[in-house]
């Protein structure tokens, strides 16, 4: 392929970097507003699509750029509502996405890389390694994919996703530039439109990350602690031992100062048998975190094939619940959701998987709540 035919692909662009798009071709600035309502509001991909657009301006346009997301490789619908996409990006490799409807609430859990360099012990993504960074294209078009698939409403009509969480697969913070115009299109009016309290990074603790993110972008933040001390940290999250935890809360603190406003950081903690789940461990993470205003989201670990780990009992997550509850803290459960179509955290492994494995690891999940008599829905508080 020639330079020449190569076209720009619009999804990923800002609005400032579309606005410098039309003026870098001899277009009015204000062209920017209106094709970004057509890809985003509308879903479209197609510039005959664009009836406000001139024909001669389409004409231009077809030769020159193009709207195209990730290609999608599959979509499941859980019984439970919840919906996996697995999308194939230009690197080859497949990540995944999936929508969670909770309520008035719709979360989409987009990814930010195939694979994940940073090698935590008990996540899929991380046993994958890192395979590529996905462009802002391919990130946003997570988002676009899942909202045509609603219907495609106008950001100020009542919407399908209310929230987007940078939990899926990859570290967001070491693809840092793609997440941050993602993130921008994301709470963009000509986007779609979603408030930067319901827009959220998750970071495994890329410290210099976290403190220039503050530079750039104000959405709500989520740190994935999973211990309460550097020794276990070291183990669970390897990137511990460049940026312990306390240099770690303070950049978290420092990034929470900047948002000025009574928005607290939301602390991830992945439960796991006999590892991190003791009542030793929560007295160590209430000391831990005293000074740090949060809220508390405990992860019942997802197992999968020779994670070589185990999800606690409803009983032992109940009482490490209610031990941070007693010390004061604001502690929910994450129910695990879409089980039947392999969608929970730390389950997604973005490739095409074969059918023997798929069930393999569903029974796995299946054995693990059969093992506990309390549904964990009782153990759910805010
Ligand atoms: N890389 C980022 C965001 C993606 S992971 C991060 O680590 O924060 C999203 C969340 O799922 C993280 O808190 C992660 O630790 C958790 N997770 C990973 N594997 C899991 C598993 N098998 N079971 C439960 N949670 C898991
Ligand atoms: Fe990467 Fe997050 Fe998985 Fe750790 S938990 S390996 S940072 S995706």
């Amino acid at each position: 392929m020639t330079t020449s035919t190569v076209k720009t692909n619009l999804l990923g662009l800002t609005q400032p970097e579309m606005e410098k798009f039309f003026d870098s071709i001899g277009e009015k600035r204000f062209r920017a507003g209106q094709v970004m309502k057509w890809i985003h509001h509308f879903g479209v991909d197609d510039f005959d699509a664009m009836t406000n657009v001139s024909k001669a301006l389409r004409d231009k346009l077809k030769a020159i750029a193009e709207v195209r997301g990730p290609e999608v490789v599959s979509e499941d619908i859980s019984t439970d509502g919840t919906r996996k996409w697995v999308v194939r990006v230009a690197s080859g490799s497949c990540v995944e996405t999936v929508y969670i409807p909770q309520g008035k609430r719709g979360t989409l859990c987009v990814s930010s890389q195939a694979g994940c360099a940073l090698d935590c012990s008990f996540c899929s993504t991380g046993k994958q390694g890192f395979n590529s960074n996905l462009t802002a294209a391919e990130v946003i078009g997570q988002v676009w994919i899942a909202n045509k698939s609603f219907g495609s409403v106008p950001a100020t009509v009542d919407r399908a996703i209310t929230n987007v969480v940078m939990m899926g697969m990859g570290e967001p913070l070491l693809n840092f530039d793609n997440v941050i115009s993602a993130m921008r299109l994301m709470m963009d009016d000509l986007g779609y439109g979603i408030s930067k309290r319901r827009v959220t990074l998750s970071t495994s603790g890329v410290v210099p990350m976290i403190d220039e993110l503050a530079k750039h972008i104000d959405v709500s933040l989520a740190l994935s602690l999973h211990a309460p001390n550097d020794a276990l940290r070291n183990q669970l999250v390897p990137i511990n031992k460049k940026y312990p935890l306390k240099m770690l809360l303070e950049s978290c603190q420092r990034y929470m100062a900047t948002l000025g406003e009574k928005r607290v950081l939301t602390i991830e903690y992945t439960m796991l048998k006999d590892i991190n789940d003791k009542v030793e461990h929560a007295v160590e993470m209430i000391e831990l975190l005293k000074n740090t205003p949060c809220k508390i989201n405990l992860i019942p670990f997802n197992p999968f094939p020779h994670s070589g780990y185990e999800r606690p009992s409803n009983n032992a997550i109940r009482r490490f619940q209610d031990q941070l509850h007693q010390a004061g803290y604001n502690v929910t459960v994450r129910t695990t959701r879409g089980e039947d179509i392999d969608a929970a955290c730390g389950q997604l492994v973005g490739q095409v998987m074969d059918r023997t494995r798929r069930s393999e690891r569903y029974i796995a999940g299946r054995e693990a709540k059969a093992a506990d008599d309390l549904p964990l829905i009782a153990v759910n508080r805010i």
